[in-house]
């Protein structure tokens, strides 16, 4: 296959990856608080980056590629507060939505079709990311991330279903 594609391909890998180990950070973290719905969450946020980065590594060997992995990114080891975590993943999320637009305009130039078409799910999903993200930072700045709301949060969230 077309050697740019490959490669950007390779790096979306290591990008799918480096959100699952973030997201494995912030399942450590809020144990450490005690938040166990909020570590659920991440938990099973983390299982989905795992599974994008195996829908890219699967997509490439079918396509005759090679999957080179790289190392992955070093998370914190602190979020300073479940808002704070959020917007971290928040910004994560869209850096992964920009580089996926990017992936696919060089897929688009190089005029690899398959690839392109492989991508509009990805394209789509990340809608979804951001606007996971976007609800759960609105219900904490309306509720406050502390007391009472904090933990009703933590219930509804320890109620999420792996996909
Ligand atoms: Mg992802």
């Amino acid at each position: 296959m077309n050697k740019a594609v490959e490669d950007a391909l390779n790096g979306q890998i290591k990008m799918e990856l480096d959100s699952a180990h973030l997201y494995l950070a912030m399942v450590a973290y809020f144990e450490s608080q005690g938040l166990s719905g909020f570590a659920h969450w991440f938990r099973c946020q983390q299982e989905e980056e795992t599974e994008h980065a195996m829908k890219l590594f699967d997509y490439l060997n079918d396509r005759g590629g090679r999957v080179l992995l790289q190392g992955i990114e070093q998370p914190p080891a602190e979020f300073g507060s479940p808002l704070e975590a959020f917007e971290r993943s928040l910004e994560h999320e869209k850096k992964v939505t920009a580089s996926i637009d990017r992936l696919y305009e060089l897929a688009v130039a190089e005029k690899d079709h398959a690839t392109a078409v492989m991508l509009h799910w990805f394209i789509e999903e990340q809608v979804e990311e951001e606007k996971s993200a976007e609800d759960i930072i609105h219900q904490l700045k309306i509720g406050g991330d502390t007391g009472t709301a904090l933990l009703r949060l933590d219930r509804h969230l320890g109620r999420r279903e792996a996909e």
